[in-house]
């Protein structure tokens, strides 16, 4: 699944190709995908300019000039490709906004869990997927302050499924969710509260430098991520446990990367450094 690293590349790709363009098409193929109908939906979104990108956790938004906004969800296999009106659409395409540039943004989705939704400025606030949203993990105001007084609440809490729970930080996945806790050298069982102050500070590091890094490679391609181009991030070479089981350990420690299982999700880990 796109995790905060590869929705915030397709954002910012969104708003170096399309912010100004206008919409003057609206093709719905699968019309489920929409939550609306599809007739009503194109109504509202063909003539509009887009004036802007934006991401909350992973979802991406789309700003219209009517003051609506166009949420898309990626979920598990969903793709946003920007190509030229000619190309050929691939299999599972399920939207199509044709552009006045004569390119086109196509929203595909091969296992069709993803969704788009057309909000209005009210709807946008009231949203269910905004409602219960932890912190950005990358803004200004995710303080290591913050990160240890939201540790403090959850004591009991097993740190790998809080830091998946997207009410706790907002974005996180199973991958970058592995290299984080390696990075602190945490062991994804331990409870958040027997974290001492060290290790609440490594990991808040972890968090920012990892997410950043990840940004700056354009996200991670494992299962089927691609941008808004068509064309694989490059993190996935750099990952240091997540689907390494049985490399040695890149700590440099004698240990080798193991699979287990914590919170339900195949888990990296290098037992010998993370306690
Ligand atoms: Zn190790």
């Amino acid at each position: 699944m796109p995790e905060l690293p590869e929705t915030e590349t397709i954002k910012r790709e969104l708003e170096d190709t399309v912010v100004g363009l206008r919409i003057t098409g609206v093709d719905v193929l699968i019309e489920r995908v929409l939550r609306m109908d599809a007739t009503e939906f194109a109504r509202r979104v063909e003539g509009t300019t887009i004036t802007g990108a934006g991401r909350r956790a992973k979802i991406i938004m789309l700003h219209l000039s009517s003051g609506e906004t166009l949420l898309f969800h990626l979920m598990m296999a969903g793709s946003l490709l920007y190509q030229p009106a000619g190309m050929e659409r691939k299999e599972k395409t399920q939207v199509v906004f044709v552009l006045d540039n004569g390119y086109e943004l196509r929203y595909k989705d091969f296992r069709l869990f993803g969704y788009v939704k057309l909000l209005s400025e009210a709807d946008v606030t009231q949203a269910p997927e905004f409602a219960h949203l932890g912190p950005e993990p990358l803004a200004d105001d995710f303080t290591l302050d913050v990160f240890r007084e939201r540790l403090a609440r959850r004591p009991r809490a097993c740190i790998k499924a809080l830091l998946l729970d997207q009410s706790f930080v907002a974005g996180l996945g199973n991958i970058y969710v592995d290299e984080i806790l390696f990075y602190a050298r945490v062991h994804p069982l331990r409870r958040a509260g027997s974290l001492n102050a060290a290790e609440s500070a490594r990991m808040y590091e972890g968090i920012r430098s990892i997410l950043t890094h990840a940004i700056a490679e354009r996200g991670s391609s494992f299962s089927l991520f691609v941008d808004l181009f068509g064309n694989p991030g490059n993190y996935h070479n750099l990952l240091s446990v997540y689907g390494q089981t049985g490399k040695p350990c890149p700590g440099g420690c004698p240990g080798v990367i193991e699979k287990i299982k914590v919170a339900g999700r195949g888990t990296h880990i290098c037992a010998h450094c993370q306690k």
